[in-house]
């Protein structure tokens, strides 16, 4: 297939790389013109706008920080929207509103342009191997035409309904995911300074109950070796809770965790850790705790 690719950050960059293994031919697009180098190299051709990445293709990948990005880059001068016909396929991979990407699906339809979202979840580490969950909303028969071009950045394709449905998925999954990273550094500082020590804990933890992917994958990767080059930015963290936060309002769903979650994050954007990995969060309760949540290497 021809794909265009937008967006070759973190996730971008490993995405699009396993897309031309896979054998498809890209044409990518970035602000940053070095986010594309090794892609290059690998044979993808360089884009100057979104929308030359549209003409000609079989369809076209967003993997941006955040919703207003998406909406410049698809309604936007220059943007995808200016570049497609009708019948052009367009799929957000980044984590948006599910609000956002309906209206945006309502806007493209007009002119016979078809929207799907597929937020993924996994990781740099997930995006790197391929073995991403990936979460689809949109038309099904589109879907069942695109599924195996997301077979080669995951492992766990699912269709989830509608328009925004994968969006919804990924929210709630993140703001479960970041939830969990908070009341984890909790039990973990409490554990260490009640005298146990953390390897023992974090051991124990990872194979009981209170397990979860967190303590297996993540802070081993990160909190555990005080790493935090991203990653997953914080402040990418932090506009997904509040995604969640938001979601609960829209629909007058009580969200009284999440909220604490999300201030948080808050505490961790005013601190400047926004660059950061999302693991930095924990260093609040580090410092409050007055315990250092670190592993020797090895
Ligand atoms: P990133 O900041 O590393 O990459 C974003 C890229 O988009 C950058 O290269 C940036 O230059 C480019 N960009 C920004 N605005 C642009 C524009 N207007 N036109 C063209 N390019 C533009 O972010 P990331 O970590 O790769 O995350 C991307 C999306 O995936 C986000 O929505 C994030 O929430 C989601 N996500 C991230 C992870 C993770 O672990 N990093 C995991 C799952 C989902």
């Amino acid at each position: 297939m021809k794909v265009g690719f937008i967006g070759l950050g973190n996730m971008g960059n490993p995405m699009a790389g396993n897309l031309i293994k896979a054998g498809h031919q890209l044409t990518v697009h970035d602000l940053r013109r070095e986010a594309a180098t090794n892609l290059l190299e690998l044979g993808a051709e360089w884009a100057d706008t979104p929308a030359a990445c549209v003409p000609g293709h079989d369809v076209v990948l967003t993997s941006l920080p955040v919703p207003r990005d998406v909406e410049a880059v698809v309604l936007g001068e220059n943007g995808i929207l200016e570049g497609a016909s009708p019948g052009s396929v367009y799929m957000d991979l980044s984590t948006n509103s599910p609000t956002a990407i309906r209206r945006l699906h309502d806007v493209c339809a007009e002119q016979g342009v078809i929207v799907l979202d597929a937020p993924v979840s996994g990781g740099v580490y997930g995006a790197a191997a391929a073995t991403l969950a990936v979460m689809v909303g949109g038309d099904e028969a589109v879907f069942d035409r695109m599924k195996p071009t997301l077979d080669a950045i995951g492992s766990h394709v699912v269709y989830c309904g509608p328009i925004g449905n994968g969006m919804v998925c990924k929210i709630c999954n993140n703001m479960l995911s970041m939830g969990i990273g908070v009341l984890l550094t909790e039990a973990l500082t409490l554990g260490v300074k009640a005298g146990v020590d953390l390897a023992v804990l974090a051991d124990v933890i990872a194979n009981s109950s209170g397990g979860n992917r967190r303590i297996v994958e993540k802070f081993p990767r990160y909190l555990f070796k005080g790493n935090f080059e991203p990653g997953f930015a914080t402040a990418l963290a932090a506009k997904d809770v509040r995604l969640g936060t938001d979601l609960g309002r829209e629909y007058g769903v009580p969200m009284d965790l999440a909220n604490l979650v999300d201030q948080r994050h808050v505490e961790a954007m005013h601190r400047g850790w926004g660059p950061e990995d999302s693991d930095a969060v924990s260093k609040l309760q580090e410092e409050k705790a007055g315990v250092q949540l670190r592993l020797p290497e090895g």
